[in-house]
């Protein structure tokens, strides 16, 4: 039997290195970081995540402002917005919540901002510095992952290291970073053939699908670790009760809202895992940390300040 890999305390920890120093340079240059996220439209998901990276700020003395634009903005009128906060002295991040209106390219949108100011570590000028192992500001999820992966004790080194999922935010970036960790590694998509058998070789299994409990013990070495970055709503209460029994959390989340957060891992992985991430409370924590580090450094980079 394995052990849930918790991200609070760990993400709690680099916050508050984040509010020390933030602190520290208050007091030194009377500035602090600023984070300007950008927010088109009113997807509800998209208000809950930048409303809880505002207050994040705030908890740091990190100054954050939304800029909030009606869904039809036309992508001109967006550039102009975003080239206004890269002109801001006092933004030293900007992030663009996605998604973005089917009018919108989020790849072109994401090039708008100065890559020193994007602080997602999505630009493709600092995609291209992760590919290059140089430093730069590192994507935060898949920043979490290692991070989370560490807290362990485990080294990456010459561990098999299986990523399933290939997108920008989080699956190719980090696929970039275990390699730069000496993993050996392997990524999965939808085309895989042998998903499981795949998964199966893996020391280390990240899933970042967006399938709710779709990795079962099949799929898990015996020891292995298992990182769980799925965030699945799932409303239907049978699936919830076969998966978490009668989990009292879970009867509350489905009685209130509806609903409840499912991972792509099946809970009873952990009996053959080493470690395994729960969600809620495993890597998503360790997203907006990495955030507010990543704001840090943002600011410490245009001002000279060594990192
Ligand atoms: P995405 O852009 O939809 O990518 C999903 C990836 O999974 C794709 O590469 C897809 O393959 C692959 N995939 C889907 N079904 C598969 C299957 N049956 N077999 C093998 N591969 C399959 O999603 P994302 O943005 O990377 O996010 C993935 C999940 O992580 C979502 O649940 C998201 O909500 C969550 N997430 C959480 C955080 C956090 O902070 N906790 C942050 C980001 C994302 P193809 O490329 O072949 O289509």
């Amino acid at each position: 039997m394995g052990a849930w890999l918790e991200g609070k305390s760990l993400a709690d920890k680099i916050k508050e290195n984040v509010q020390a120093e933030v602190e520290k340079y208050r007091q030194s240059c009377g500035a602090v970081p600023g984070l300007a996220g950008v927010l088109v439209g009113d997807n509800p998901s998209s208000q809950i995540y930048l409303r809880t990276k505002e207050r994040t700020c705030q908890a740091l003395g990190i100054w954050s402002q939304i800029l909030r634009l009606p869904a039809d903005t036309p992508a001109e009128s967006l550039k102009v917005k975003i080239e206004e906060l890269n002109a801001g002295d006092h933004i030293d991040g900007i992030l663009v919540q996605v998604p973005l209106p089917a009018h919108l390219n989020a790849h072109q949108v994401v090039s708008w901002v100065r890559p020193e100011k994007d602080v997602d570590g999505i630009h493709p000028y600092n995609l291209g510095l992760l590919l290059e192992n140089q430093p730069g500001p590192r994507t935060c999820t898949p920043a979490g992952i290692v991070a989370l992966i560490k807290s362990t004790g485990a080294s990456i080194e010459g561990r098999d290291v299986v990523v399933i999922g290939r997108s920008m935010i989080v699956g190719k970036p980090l696929a970039a970073m275990l390699t730069n960790e000496n993993g050996t590694v392997t990524i999965c998509h939808s085309k895989t053939k042998d998903l499981a058998g795949t998964a199966a070789r893996a020391d280390i299994l990240i899933a970042a699908m967006g399938k709710p409990a779709f990795v079962g013990p099949d799929f898990v070495k015996p020891g292995a670790i298992v990182i769980d970055v799925g965030t699945n709503s799932v409303s239907d209460a049978a699936l919830i009760r076969q998966l978490y029994g009668n989990d009292p959390k879970r009867e509350k989340d489905l009685r209130e809202k509806g609903y409840t957060v499912v991972g792509d891992v099946q809970p009873a992985v952990v009996e053959k895992a080493s470690f395994q991430s729960p969600v809620p409370g495993g890597i998503g924590p360790l997203t907006i940390a990495m955030l507010m580090r990543n704001t840090l450094e943002a600011f410490k980079r245009g001002r000279g300040f060594q990192l």
